[in-house]
């Protein structure tokens, strides 16, 4: 088959994580199948390759399995994009609105720089609110966002939040 199919058979859903009623994506069933692994970082890799992006933000945390292989691989810096008092100097911080309550995505300054060229990396989109925060602290920081780069899309939740 396919790679996208051997991708798909490759993830999990495990109901009722972390709350009932939530049917979580499991991505660490693809980290298990090596093939299916490097074929999700492959597609990536030959989406971006020669596109000319010059950082690679990766959304903690499942954004820091996928992220820095694509980053290497396009020969591109890798930022980690943090949930608050996790890194050590100077940040800049951006809050986002959750369902219940509130979170926060922060960076160090300097990371990133004017004229900067990112794609943005997380494993799964849903609400788009985490990625929509981490757009604006790139673009804040003066970098380019080109695209966000998902393994996952949650169409249903899409659809009810736009
Ligand atoms: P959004 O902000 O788009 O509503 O939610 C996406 C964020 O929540 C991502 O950082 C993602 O890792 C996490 N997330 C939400 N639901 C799931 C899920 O079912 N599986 C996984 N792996 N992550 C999820």
């Amino acid at each position: 088959g396919g790679r996208i199919t051997g991708i798909k058979s490759a993830l999990r859903v495990i109901p009722n994580f972390p709350k009932p009623g939530i049917m979580f994506q499991d991505i660490t069933t693809l980290l298990l199948d090596p093939k299916a692994f490097k074929d999700t970082v492959d597609l990536f890799v030959e989406r971006y390759t020669n596109g000319n992006i010059s950082v690679v933000a990766g959304i903690e945390a499942r954004g820091f399995i996928f992220g820095p292989s694509i980053a290497l691989a396009i020969g591109a810096k890798f930022v980690p994009l943090r949930k608050p008092k996790k890194l050590p100097g100077e940040v800049i911080s951006e809050k986002y609105i959750l369902e219940y309550g509130s979170d926060c995505l922060e960076m160090h300054v300097g990371a990133v720089k004017t004229g900067d060229r990112a794609i943005i990396v997380d494993d799964l989109i849903a609400t788009g609110g985490t990625l929509c925060a981490a757009m604006n602290l790139l673009e804040r920081a003066g970098a380019k966002v080109v695209e966000c780069a998902c393994v996952i899309e949650v169409p249903e939740l899409k659809v009810l939040s736009s």
